[in-house]
C-alpha cells in the first residue's frame, strides 16, 4: 500500500506535502499536460506509508490507496506512472503558497461529489 495524490491537487501544487515527506517520494511531471496533469505524484515504490503528508495537504488531496474515493480511482495508476515512466518526472520542488480557505476546499471537493 502507498499513499496517493488525487486530482484535488490539480493546479494547486502548494507543496506543503513535499517538505514533510521523509523519503522525498513526491514527483512532478516535467511537462504537465493531458498525459500527466499539473499535480504531484507519489511514488508507490518509495512511499513508506508514514502518513505524515496526508494531514499537511490543505486541499485534502492525499489518501491511503485503499481509501481513494471511486471518483479518483484512475489516480492510482496515474501516481504509479512516476515509477514506470520516471523519465517523464522530476523530484517535486517546495513552493509555498497561501493555503486555501475552508470554503475553497469544500467548493472543489463538491465538484467531485465529495
Ligand atoms: S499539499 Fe496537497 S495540494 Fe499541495 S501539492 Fe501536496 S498533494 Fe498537492
Ligand atoms: S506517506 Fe510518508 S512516505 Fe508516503 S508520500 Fe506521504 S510523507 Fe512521503
Amino acid at each position: 500500500m502507498a499513499f496517493v495524490v488525487t486530482e484535488l491537487c490539480k493546479d494547486c501544487v502548494d507543496t506543503a506535502c513535499v517538505s514533510v515527506c521523509p523519503v522525498d517520494c513526491f514527483y512532478q511531471p516535467k511537462e504537465p499536460g493531458e498525459k500527466y496533469p499539473n499535480m504531484l505524484y507519489i511514488s508507490p515504490e518509495e512511499c513508506i506509508d508514514c502518513a505524515v503528508c496526508e494531514p499537511e495537504c490543505p486541499w485534502e488531496a492525499i489518501y491511503p490507496e485503499e481509501d481513494v474515493p471511486e471518483v479518483f480511482a484512475s489516480d492510482i495508476p496515474l501516481n504509479e506512472a512516476c515509477d514506470t515512466d520516471r523519465d517523464g518526472f522530476e523530484l517535486a520542488e517546495v513552493i509555498e503558497h497561501e493555503p486555501p480557505s475552508a470554503e475553497e476546499v469544500a467548493e472543489k471537493k463538491a465538484k467531485y461529489g465529495l
